[in-house]
C-alpha cells in the first residue's frame, strides 16, 4: 500500500489539483482498506484529512506521506470517552469539520451457537458503538453551524444476511437503522447522514481484521466451512476496489441532496435488490395474517 501514498505525496503542490470547495474530512481508521483509500483521494484531491490510527507507527505513516494537509490523531473508538474532547480539539487546533466519515470497523465471523456473547459485545462497541459516539462528537457543532456530512461505512450486511455473521450483520443493521433515523433528525438543519453500504472490497477486512470464533460443533460443518473457507480463499480477490469506492464517496460529497443509503459494488446492488424483492414478496403473502390483528 506504501506505493499509494507515495503516488499522492510525490506528486508536487502544484500538481495537485487544490479545489475552491476543498473540505476538511474527518474519517476514521485510516491505516488500511477503505479509510486509507478515502484518505488518499481526499488529499490528492486537495481536502485536509484528519485521519484516526490505533498505532503511532501509523500516524507517522499517513502524515509523512500525506501533503501537509493529512493530520494524524490515534484513537481507539472504544475509548468513547476521549471521542468528544478529540473532537473538540481537532475543531479547534485543524478547523471546522466538513465530513465525517466513520469508517472504523471489522467482521467477527462465526456460528451464532459457537461465538460468546463478548465477541457480540466487542463487534457492537466497534461498529456500533464507536460510530455513534463520533456522530455524537460531531452532531452538535454541524448542527448549529447548519452544514455538513456524516457517513457511516456500513455494508450490504445492513440489509443482506448469511450464515456465520449474525454479530456483524447486527452491527451493521443497527448502524443502518441508527443513520437513517439520524439523517431525518439532522435534514431540517442542512446536515446530511448517508450510510454507504459496500459490497466485498479488496481490503484487509476478510484478512487480518476478522475475528473469528472457533469450530465446535459439527452439526454445522456442512453449512459454514465451505462459506468460512470460500471468504478466506476471495481474501484480497473481491469484486470491489478501494481506490473506486473512495473516488464514489468524493462524488458523495458533492452532491446537492445527498442520499440516505448509497450501496458500493454490484454485488450489493444484485444481492440487496434480491433481498428486498423478496422481503415485498414475503409481506404479500402474508398480508392477510399481517392485517388480522387490527382492532376494529
Ligand atoms: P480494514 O482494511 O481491516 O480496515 C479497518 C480499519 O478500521 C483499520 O484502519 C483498523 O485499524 C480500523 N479499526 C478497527 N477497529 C478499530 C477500533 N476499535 N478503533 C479504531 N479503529 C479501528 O477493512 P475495511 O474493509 O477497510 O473496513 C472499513 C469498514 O468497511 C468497516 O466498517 C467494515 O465493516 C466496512 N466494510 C468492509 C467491506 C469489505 O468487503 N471490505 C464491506 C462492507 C463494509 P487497525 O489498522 O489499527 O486495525
Amino acid at each position: 500500500m506504501a506505493e499509494q501514498w507515495e503516488w499522492a505525496a510525490g506528486a508536487s503542490p502544484a500538481k495537485i489539483r487544490r479545489m475552491d470547495n476543498a473540505k476538511t474530512f474527518f474519517i476514521t481508521g485510516v491505516s488500511s482498506g477503505f479509510g486509507r483509500a478515502i484518505a488518499e483521494a481526499a488529499l490528492a484531491a486537495g481536502h485536509t484529512v484528519i485521519g484516526t490510527v490505533r498505532d503511532a507507527r501509523a500516524a507517522d505513516d499517513f502524515e509523512r506521506r500525506g501533503l501537509g494537509r493529512a493530520h494524524a490523531r490515534q484513537l481507539d473508538v472504544t475509548a468513547l470517552d476521549q471521542v468528544a474532547p478529540l473532537a473538540a480539539e481537532v475543531e479547534a487546533q485543524i478547523g471546522p469539520v466538513d465530513v465525517v466519515i466513520n469508517n472504523a470497523g471489522y467482521g467477527h465471523e462465526g456460528i451464532l451457537e459457537e461465538s460468546p456473547l463478548d465477541a457480540m459485545r466487542r463487534q457492537f462497541e466497534v461498529n456500533v458503538f464507536g460510530a455513534v459516539a463520533v456522530m455524537k462528537a460531531f452532531v452538535p457543532v454541524m448542527r448549529q453551524r447548519r452544514r455538513g456530512h456524516l457517513i457511516n461505512i456500513t455494508s450490504m450486511g445492513g440489509t443482506i444476511t448469511m450464515p456465520g455473521i449474525a454479530y456483524y450483520c447486527g452491527s451493521k443493521f443497527a448502524l443502518e437503522g441508527i443513520s437513517e433515523t439520524l439523517a431525518q433528525e439532522m435534514k431540517p438543519f442542512g446536515v446530511w447522514v448517508t450510510a454507504v453500504a459496500p459490497g466485498s472490497f479488496r481490503t484487509d477486512w476478510a484478512g487480518r481484521s476478522m475475528v473469528r470464533s472457533e469450530r465446535a460443533i459439527a452439526d454445522y460443518d456442512a453449512l459454514f466451512d465451505p462459506i468460512r473457507q470460500a471468504r478466506i480463499d476471495k481474501s484480497g480477490r473481491q469484486l470491489g476496489d478501494p481506490a473506486k469506492a473512495a473516488q464514489a464517496i468524493l462524488t458523495l460529497v458533492e452532491l446537492a441532496e445527498p442520499p440516505e443509503q448509497l450501496l458500493l459494488g454490484s454485488d450489493a446492488l444484485t444481492l440487496v435488490r434480491a433481498k428486498l424483492e423478496a422481503r415485498l414478496a414475503g409481506m404479500a403473502r402474508w398480508e392477510g395474517l399481517t392485517r388480522s390483528t387490527d382492532g376494529d
